[in-house]
């Protein structure tokens, strides 16, 4: 056998995935390959349906002959040839959301080196007479501590006893550090009725009624409003005693009054009493209203049992130690062998090395300001997907192909370089990196772009541009080339100083929260505001848990969340929070559903002479419930495979091949501008801009169309699922919704919306925001994009830091302003 040369590039050979036009292309191994292209021109396409599904697939398939078999039937890429494409792991732009027993600690695996530390450096106490016990080679050799104080011999706690998954759980809170507790504010919602009237709401909801009665018999006045109770009453009515009460028993006929000896359950206890005997779903709900998540009194929400919280290192127990943000416990890490007796240093220093280099990744991906026991649950996407990418650079593979999918969602410019030395590392380690992003600051750090293009759906497909930042600059077809080398533009008019708050103000008063202190906002209404900082300085906190729900609750005069203190935001009659998240999670809902088109099509088409002759009503023509849809899909236009021990396996309808329609449908016609015939299925599979020319005269149809086609959703095809757009796409779908309801009394919040957005994108987003505000409208966006920060009219800069070095407006004024402000971190990328 000659000896094969060891192959330096995956080789792609006719690949066809989705809109991807037969291309060949070589894919360096061994580099950090950046991918580039506007939304829905291949990239994701090239990244995960080709290089990934290979790459997965074959791994798969070195498994066992038996999957093999299994795997390749059901799902080959559709792509001629890869050849030398190695194992790959792709690291999804949205990790699903972690469950209750996960906290950053456990995520990242920091607390695996924590627990290590406790288990075998910690200072005991004796269980026998409670002195302390000094931290001894003893507990690492499996053998006993002694006491020297009274001689007694015990066994430390293990690894596992510290650990809130496992035995070192909270036995009151099972782990979770959350219980739930009876909320007395919610028994007595409405104080000016009496008792009689149903005041105690869970004596009406969740016992008999005759509890009133009873209540009587305990010295409760039942007839006045229960604001004029006595303090003593109203403690009967919440913790009186379980005594029994002797009450004459009226039936609702008034026949037959029977004597009755009843237990008298105090408001509190009826709710705890049957949460104890909640038995389904259904049963929790009738309870839950009564109830308030709060954190464990017995663990205070650390999750430990008091056994694992016993030992201490550096005067610091395990609790305490995961309280601390990732940036304090590098800290106590870094002081704890020398801490030690002399001849634990090498196994402690050991230990917190293991820690430190975990920790030095996420700190590279800006992640400090996290506490070790935050929540899984409360984190960001972005920060989610940090952490992941943080997992794999620590877990040290070679020769894998790793494909990210924007990576820099959440990050500010600040943390960039941190997050290409992640992907430096895991290429110096032997891994090739693909990395589909829009950031030039991550594309330009790549040894090789690959440029999809030119533009979205049948416009793209091809390889625009390939090679290094350099090449791809200088070539002539390539869309990204501007942007590699030039710093942003501003594209807006600049408003002067002065002239910001001309169409008026929200001004805003909070209290604390979380890490963010008690702030006075003013944001200009009428204008672009941009809020800005690096992750966790507090924007979440700020814009979508404190302007929108204040803004919701004045508008429909309901109570403002308690920690906004006032807001002045005269006017303001809607607050829309437009994000990424997917649309719909059934695949009935499409593009011309979703932007109110269908309905007007469907009746168009039965105005056509040909449906009026079939009788079909505008009804007929819905792919949901009409006469027309199709019967083996059932109007869903796919249809699910069973194949065995594999999930199921959805491909296209084969009798209407994703039409959605019967055949019947495709006998109707309706005559366009051009005198071309066309039926309703045909439209359905048309581009946005295609069927404006399609449809003229049908005058609604047309405006939503031209919106779509504004917003720079031109290329999507009438007839596509909802669920499958990207999260870029969906956010411009809501905002067209949204369109023709755009005046001054409305705010529009956006987070991140050049997520998934190319640099020319983002001018097509610029003008969709200028268009809101020239109508009146005010907008702020959460923003790490400094395209779109330069050109807000308005910047206000949280920081300065992350978590309790942030939470404060570091700054706010015209880009320019903030950009010259020396003590702001986003100004300095400005
Ligand atoms: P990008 O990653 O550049 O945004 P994609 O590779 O996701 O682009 O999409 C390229 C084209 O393929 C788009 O027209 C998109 O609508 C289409 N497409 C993406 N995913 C699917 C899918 N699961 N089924 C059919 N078409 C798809
Ligand atoms: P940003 O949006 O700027 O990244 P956030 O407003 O999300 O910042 O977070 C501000 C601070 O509040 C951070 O320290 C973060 O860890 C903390 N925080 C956010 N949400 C929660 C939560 N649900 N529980 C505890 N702390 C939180
Ligand atoms: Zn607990
Ligand atoms: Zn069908």
């Amino acid at each position: 056998m000659s000896e094969q040369p060891t192959p330096d590039a995956i080789e792609v050979r006719g690949a066809r995935v989705h809109n991807l036009k037969d291309i060949d292309i070589d894919i360096p191994l061994g580099k950090l390959v950046g991918i580039a292209g506007v939304s829905g021109s291949g990239k994701s396409s090239l990244a995960l349906g080709v290089l990934y599904a290979e790459g997965s697939r074959r791994y798969l398939e070195a498994l066992s002959t038996y999957t093999r078999r299994r795997l390749t039937q059901a799902e080959h890429a559709q792509v001629d040839e890869v050849l030398h494409v190695p194992a790959a792991l792709a690291l999804h732009q949205r990790p699903s959301v972690p469950g209750v027993r996960s906290t950053f600690g456990t995520m990242t695996e920091l607390n695996n080196s924590l627990r290590l530390l406790f288990s075998r450096c910690a200072h005991h106490v004796c269980p026998h007479c409670g002195a302390r016990v000094e931290p001894s080679l003893n507990v690492a050799a499996g053998l006993p501590l002694r006491c020297p104080t009274c001689g007694h011999e015990f066994y430390a706690p293990g690894a596992e006893d510290l650990a809130f998954n496992s035995s070192g759980a909270c036995p009151t809170c099972g782990g979770t550090g959350i219980t739930r507790e009876v909320d007395e504010a919610s028994l007595v919602p409405d104080e000016t009725k009496t008792i009689d009237e149903g005041a105690v709401l869970p004596w009406g909801s969740l016992m008999w009624d005759l509890m009133k009665q009873v209540a009587g018999e305990m010295g409760v006045r039942t007839d006045v409003p229960f604001n004029q109770l006595t303090p003593a009453e109203r403690d009967i009515v919440f913790h009186g005693p379980a005594e029994k009460k002797h009450i004459l028993y009226v039936p609702k006929n008034g026949q037959g009054a029977t004597p009755l000896d009843f237990t008298y359950y105090n408001a509190v206890y009826t709710v705890e009493n049957a949460l104890a005997k909640v038995k389904d779903d259904k049963g929790l709900k009738r309870v839950a209203r009564f109830l308030r998540e709060g954190p464990c009194r017995d663990c205070v929400g650390t999750r430990l049992s008091a056994v694992a919280r016993r030992p201490q290192v550096r005067g610091v127990d395990l609790a305490q130690a995961a309280a601390m943000t990732l940036g304090e416990a590098i800290e106590w890490v870094r002081g704890v062998p020398a801490s030690l007796p002399a001849e634990m240093q090498p196994m402690a220093t050991d230990i917190c090395d293991s820690f430190l280099s975990t920790a030095r990744r996420l700190v590279d991906l800006g992640l400090d300001y996290l506490a070790l026991d935050r929540a899984g649950s409360t984190l960001s996407t972005g920060e989610r997907q940090r952490v992941q990418l943080a997992r794999v650079v620590r877990n040290r593979s070679t020769g894998v192909l790793y494909v990210l999918d924007e990576p820099s969602i959440g990050l500010h410019p600040a943390n960039v370089d941190g997050l290409v030395s992640v992907m430096r590392d895991l290429v110096a380690d032997g891994n090739t990196v693909v990395v589909v992003d829009h950031d030039t600051r991550v594309l330009t750090q790549a040894d090789y772009l690959v440029e999809m293009g030119p533009a979205a759906g049948a416009v793209g497909g091809n390889v625009l541009a390939a090679g290094t930042v350099d090449e791809v600059a200088a070539a002539p077809k390539s869309r990204i080339a501007p942007f590699l080398r030039t710093s942003p533009r501003r594209l807006r008019p600049i408003i002067a100083e002065d002239k910001l708050f001309d169409h008026g103000h929200i001004r805003i008063a909070t209290g604390a929260v979380h890490t963010v202190k008690p702030l006075e906002v003013d944001i200009p209404r009428g204008r672009l505001t941009a809020v800005t900082g690096v992750s966790g300085s507090g924007k979440t906190t700020l814009v979508l848990e404190t302007l929108i729900p204040a803004l919701k609750a004045q508008a429909a005069g309901e109570r403002m969340p308690s920690h906004v203190r006032w807001i002045d935001a005269e006017g303001i009659a809607r607050a829309n929070l437009i994000d990424a998240t997917p649309i719909g999670a059934n695949v009935r809902s499409t593009v011309a559903t979703y932007a109110d088109i269908h309905d007007e099509l469907r009746r168009a088409y039965a105005r056509t002479p040909e449906a009026k002759e079939a009788g079909y009503k505008a009804g007929a023509f819905s792919y949901n419930t009409g006469t027309l849809r199709c019967p083996t899909c059932d109007g869903t236009g796919a249809i699910s495979l069973d194949v065995q021990f594999l999930p199921d396996v959805e491909i296209v309808c084969p009798a209407c091949r994703g039409s959605r329609y019967a055949e019947a449908a495709s006998h109707i016609h309706r005559e366009s501008a051009d005198g071309s015939l066309l039926t309703l299925p045909q439209l359905m599979d048309m581009s946005v801009d295609e069927a404006l020319d399609a449809t003229l005269g049908l005058k609604k149809v047309q405006t939503r169309l031209q919106t779509l086609h504004d917003l720079g959703l031109g290329y999507l095809t009438l007839g596509e699922p909802t669920p499958a757009l990207s999260g870029g796409e969906a956010q411009r779908l809501k905002l067209a919704s949204e369109m023709g309801r755009v005046q001054d009394d409305a705010v529009f919040v956006f987070d991140e919306p050049t997520i998934g957005l190319h640099p020319l994108d983002v001018e097509v987003l610029l003008g969709v925001f200028d268009g809101l505000v020239s109508k009146g409208a005010t907008v702020v966006v959460i923003e790490h994009d400094l395209d779109l920060i330069r050109n807000a009219d308005y910047v206000i800069d949280m920081g300065p830091g992350g978590g309790d070095a942030g939470g404060r407006i570091v700054c706010a004024g015209t880009p320019a302003a903030v950009a010259a402000f020396p003590k702001s971190v986003t100004g300095r990328y400005l």
